[in-house]
């Protein structure tokens, strides 16, 4: 008799451990999700696929790259990252559509497109491109050199800038050089909700949009640091997301020679060569780095005329 009273006493115990257990995981998720519940359903859906997955409290992340980057006031060691967070297709392709999203972009291209940094089967051709202005002091001296050595190339302006820029940012795309777009405000794009990626691309692509006349479709991330959401967004709204493959670490200042060796030297059939404007040792390089390419057999062409060459 004991000893069913003792077994039975057991089952109403592990029956009442288990009947809480179920209640805190049950609780525990709902107010998780609460917690980081965004003002639309879709968003909240979203942000809970991805907290959900979290192991501790930094989203789960491959690192594939790393670099020294600049930032605007201080040097910093960037990482770009690869998520391993993924939010659906469709979900991606419904948040990106906003009222004016045909005005401003091309049609989406396939999620997950891969990025470019080269083309090796464009023999002889090279894209020089220019990231972080419009900048009121260098801009217009950049697209001078170009234009007085017959050149096109590739400008990744930052929205912020363009916006207190406009007659620069036009004068780039009259003058027939390509406008990419480099994020609004130039902060590291991974670890941002994907409403703000977007907000960032919508307000980039508007100013170029309405002052440049021209819809861009190339986006190089800040600090070449993305994930795959980061990369998903772009391809929905028609961008191709652009890297390099020749860094001569202008914005550290290494002196003119140093500039010209590293590009000459590290340049191959179908780089993309990456400089900053905001720097004099860069302009001042800019001529010779052309003359020398030149005299090794080097065209230059845009980005996306790079993209397409031999394709
Ligand atoms: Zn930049």
């Amino acid at each position: 008799m004991m000893t069913l009273i003792k077994s039975k006493k057991s089952a109403i115990l592990l029956f009442l451990l288990l009947v809480i257990i179920g209640f805190t995981l049950f609780y525990g998720k709902s107010l998780f999700v609460k917690h980081n519940s965004a003002s639309s359903v879709k968003s909240a859906k979203i942000v809970s696929k991805i907290k959900t997955k979290k192991t501790s409290n930094k989203p789960i992340t491959t690192v594939v790259a790393t670099t020294e980057y600049p930032s605007k006031s201080s040097t910093s060691k960037i990482t770009s990252i690869i998520s391993s967070n993924a939010i659906p297709d469709n979900d991606i392709l419904s948040l990106v559509d906003r009222s004016n999203r045909n005005e401003l972009f091309e049609s989406p291209i396939p999620l997950n497109t891969p990025i470019f940094s080269s083309n090796k089967k464009a023999k002889k051709l090279l894209a020089l491109t220019f990231d972080d202005g419009p900048s009121k002091e260098f801009t217009k001296k950049y697209v001078d050199v170009l234009k007085s050595l017959n050149i096109k190339a590739t400008f990744f302006v930052v929205g912020k800038m363009a916006e207190k820029n406009p007659n620069l940012l036009k004068y780039i795309a009259e003058n027939g050089d390509e406008i990419g777009i480099h994020s609004y405000s130039h902060k590291y794009m991974p670890l941002m909700p994907p409403e703000q990626m977007i907000d960032e691309f919508y307000k980039t692509q508007a100013i170029v949009v309405n002052v440049a006349g021209v819809k861009p479709d190339l986006f190089r991330p800040p600090y070449g640091a993305f994930n795959n959401t980061l990369v998903k967004i772009s391809n929905a709204l028609g961008l191709h997301v652009v890297l390099w493959t020749v860094d001569p670490d202008d914005w550290k200042r290494p002196g003119i020679p140093n500039i010209i060796n590293t590009i000459v030297s590290k340049s191959s059939s179908g780089s993309i060569i990456l400089m900053h404007e905001g720097n004099s040792e860069t302009l001042l390089a800019l001529p010779q780095i052309i003359t020398k390419l030149r005299s090794k057999g080097y065209s230059f062409v845009t980005v996306s005329e790079l993209m397409k060459a031999y394709q």
